[in-house]
């Protein structure tokens, strides 16, 4: 029976949790999920704050129009005491209010006279100051667990004296291409050769996804090379890649070598186009995503389910859950079979706009097609999808990304 993505997807949402949590310090924390929610301490603004250069009042003294004297000066910083009864604080922006003031009255507003005195315009109660934790209370949850760290919650983790946090760590990724036909990307082919061309995109892949690469292999189609590389490619890696040899063929050699290494098969073989033959496998330490060799193929597996596996045990929440985009196509995209179809589409800007332009492709080989991409259109088994209609939108590299999967 082939699965659909979705079931396919679901299957391992119901399996694959984080890897088990670990403390970094904040400085080398960037990119990392954390694993507990960021908790403040304190309270923000720590104090009623001025937003403004100018003067401390009470609001009601400023009612009369008459010039104030001038009790003291707050700088940021500072920790003022009492503001006489009608006085007025000369006061900066982020310094904390004299207990009695309550209204900042902005030094554009205000003239000095030479007297020690200034003349203020009125403002209502409660102008220009930031009250004592409006941003946030002590034991207010700020950033949920789950969350990517980014440079603001960087910030927010720091402002509530997070010198370490404990996060997810990055999943290990290890990419094992297949193929007696494959030589290194510094030969020269001879007849009946190609350039692996796979590990390279994948290891890329990996990184560019925020996945720490362990190794990358290459084994010609040798039951026992298989067996032997694939066990030194599971050793102290979360995620095992495998390129190629996924098939029905007699060379096709993975799905046989991953349960003769213990692996438990969780599906292979979905009703999609390309990437029919994507097997995923639970391994003793880890997991093995075998993708189809073919260069779109395997952009397309690893999209689609390699990515959110590792993501997922990077600590991404509902990384098998995604939304996709929806986003008009430049050109009709039929779809003959009945399996579902994922057209390699580059989302540009067209008049403000974003559409997908549809990308000519000779099929799921044409990697030069599939380097002009950022994403894939879906199109449903036996159905054309027409010029000008809106389809999923799957990007293909983060900061294009939709839906709830990248959440964070
Ligand atoms: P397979 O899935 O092993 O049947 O391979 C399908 C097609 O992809 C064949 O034409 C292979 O030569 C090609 N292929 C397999 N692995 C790679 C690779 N690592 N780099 C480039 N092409 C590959
Ligand atoms: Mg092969």
């Amino acid at each position: 029976m082939m699965l659909s993505l979705e079931e396919a997807r679901a299957l391992l949402a119901n399996r694959v949790t984080p890897l088990p949590s670990i403390t970094l310090p904040l400085t080398r924390a960037l990119g990392y999920r954390l694993a507990s929610p960021l908790v403040a301490d304190v309270d923000s603004p720590p104090a009623d704050v001025s937003a403004m250069d100018g003067y401390a009042v009470r609001a009601e003294d400023l009612a009369a129009g008459a010039p104030l004297p001038l009790a003291f000066k707050i700088q940021a910083g500072d920790a003022p005491g009492r503001l006489p009864e009608r006085h007025a604080a000369r006061i900066f922006t982020g310094a904390a209010l004299p207990s009695g003031a309550d209204t900042v009255v902005p030094q554009e507003q205000a003239t000095a006279g030479d007297d020690d005195t200034v003349t203020l315009e009125c403002l209502e109660k409660g102008r220009h100051v930031r009250g004592q934790g409006e941003v946030y209370h002590t034991g207010d949850k700020l950033v949920p667990a789950g969350r990517m760290l980014t440079p603001p919650r960087i910030a927010v983790a720091a402002s509530v004296g997070a010198a370490e946090v404990g996060v997810f760590p990055r999943p290990r990724v290890a990419v094992v291409s297949t193929g007696s036909e494959l030589v290194g990307v510094d030969a020269k082919p001879e007849r009946g050769q190609i350039r692996d061309s796979n590990s390279s995109m994948l290891s890329a892949l990996a990184r560019a996804s925020g996945h720490e690469v362990t190794g990358v292999w290459r084994v010609r189609d040798d039951f026992d090379q298989h067996i032997s590389q694939l066990t030194a490619a599971a050793t102290n890696t979360d995620v095992v890649v495998t390129i190629g040899g996924v098939s029905v063929g007699d060379f096709d050699l993975v799905p046989r070598a991953v349960e003769a290494i213990g692996g438990e098969i969780v599906f292979h073989r979905l009703k999609m186009k390309p990437g029919k033959p994507i097997l995923v496998a639970r391994l003793e330490g880890g997991w093995l995503v075998g993708l189809p060799g073919n260069p779109v193929s395997a952009l397309v597996g690893w999209r689609l389910f390699a990515r959110p596996l590792a993501d997922a045990l990077g600590g991404a929440p509902n990384a098998f859950d995604e939304e996709p985009m929806q986003v008009e196509i430049d050109a009709p995209i039929p779809n003959r079979g009945p399996r579902t179809l994922f057209h390699p589409c580059r989302l540009e800007l067209r008049d403000g706009a974003l559409s997908a332009h549809v990308i000519g492709w000779q099929g799921s080989h044409d990697l030069v097609a599939a380097a002009e991409a950022n994403g894939l259109a879906r199109v449903e088994g036996r159905s054309t999808a027409a010029a000008g209609e809106c389809v999923a939108f799957y990007p293909l590299f983060s900061g294009l990304d939709g839906g709830s999967a990248h959440d964070g």
